[in-house]
């Protein structure tokens, strides 16, 4: 285990950085005009802990919402300079937000975090220490899953499993977006040009000393989840299939044990023809095996077109998302990658 910041201060050892720094929360919301103001007090009480040594900047992504959000956020804007606003031209989803989120943000410190305060923002402060102590990812890591439904976790974890069996970079199965990324690794994300991307893959993947915190999820503060099972069902698919060409791989070794066992098969008829001679029955047998290698061959042609029209997606270089309008206007993104979005 690591030692806290406070430790290390007291046994004299200075904190590996000190100057006043930006730190940016990335907030996506969809239709969320009653989760905001909560969200809003929970986050500056939070805030208010760092205020000595941090300028902080609230960046919401409006991912094409279509209720009263943009006003509530436009009213609070009025009373808080520190709120930045970006409007994607329709929903894009939570990933593409996400990303818009990280393309806009300028903190040397980022993270994003939910509006509906499942994401326990009062963690902040000790997410902060750790990364002045060095860690330049600081997972938020859920204690337990007891604010999920039955179905939420055992898909979940059934996701996770088949994940990290097939990528070469297992991520944690506890862990979501809420978590603190430095600039450096905010910049290395910025640069991937994929398109087809699950955020949490990309956070393990891309590596760096990391160190965790552990919280307690809340229940949804307000309104109702808008990721429903099918959109979560897509979203594992970009993963495994953006993460890991082994689905592609497993059928040279299925297409090479059935040859052979036909083969096998093909020897041993060829036998029991010469000592039995020649044996009419056997339309089961035929039937059985054409429908078998028809599914084989159908499921193995649908891996296949997972793959091909997601390289579809990334050749046709369709940005991830698009901005209709920000909020303040001059407040524009960071210089360096190329943008995501337009
Ligand atoms: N969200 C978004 N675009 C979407 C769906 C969700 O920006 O298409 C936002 C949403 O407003 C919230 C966060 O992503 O701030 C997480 O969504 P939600 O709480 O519905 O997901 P869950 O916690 O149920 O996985
Ligand atoms: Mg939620």
């Amino acid at each position: 285990m690591k030692s806290t910041y406070v430790e290390e201060r007291e046994r004299g050892r200075p904190p590996a950085r000190t100057q006043e720094r930006l730190l940016t929360l990335i907030v996506p919301v969809y239709n969320e005009q009653h989760a905001i103001g909560p969200f809003l007090d929970a986050a500056r009480a939070a805030l208010a802990l760092l205020d000595a040594r941090f300028d902080t900047e609230i960046l919401f992504v409006n991912d094409g919402s279509r209720d009263g959000t943009e006003f509530v956020l436009r009213s609070y804007m009025q009373k808080d300079e520190r709120i930045r606003l970006i409007n994607l031209s329709r929903n894009f989803g939570k990933e593409a937000a996400l990303c818009a989120g990280m393309d806009h943000a300028r903190g040397d410190a980022v993270i994003p975090v939910d509006v509906d305060l499942q994401d326990d923002v009062s963690i902040i402060p000790e997410m902060i220490e750790k990364w002045e102590l060095g860690a330049q990812i600081v997972n938020a890591k859920r204690r337990d899953r007891s604010s999920d439904s039955w179905l939420k976790r055992v898909t979940a974890r059934g996701f996770y499993r088949v994940f990290n069996a097939l990528s070469d970079q297992p991520m944690p199965s506890d862990v979501g977006d809420f978590r603190l990324l430095d600039r450096q690794v905010v910049d290395v994300i910025r640069s991937l040009g994929e398109k087809v991307r699950l955020n949490k893959a990309l956070f393990a993947w891309v590596g760096f000393d990391s160190d965790e915190v552990t919280y307690q999820r809340n229940c949804r503060r307000a309104g109702k989840t808008r990721m429903g099972y099918w959109k979560l069902w897509n979203m594992a698919l970009d993963g495994i299939f953006a993460s890991s060409t082994k689905p592609l791989r497993v059928w040279t070794y299925v297409g090479s044990a059935l040859a052979f066992a036909s083969f096998l098969y093909a020897a041993w008829i060829f036998l029991r023809t010469l000592v039995f001679g020649v044996d009419v029955p056997g339309y089961a047998s035929t039937l059985v095996l054409i429908l078998m290698f028809g599914g084989v061959q159908l499921f193995a042609i649908g891996i296949l077109g997972e793959y091909v029209g997601r390289i579809l997606t990334e050749v046709r270089e369709r940005p991830l998302y698009i901005v209709r309008s920000s909020h303040p206007a001059e407040a524009t993104r960071p210089a360096g990658a190329r943008p995501h979005g337009i």
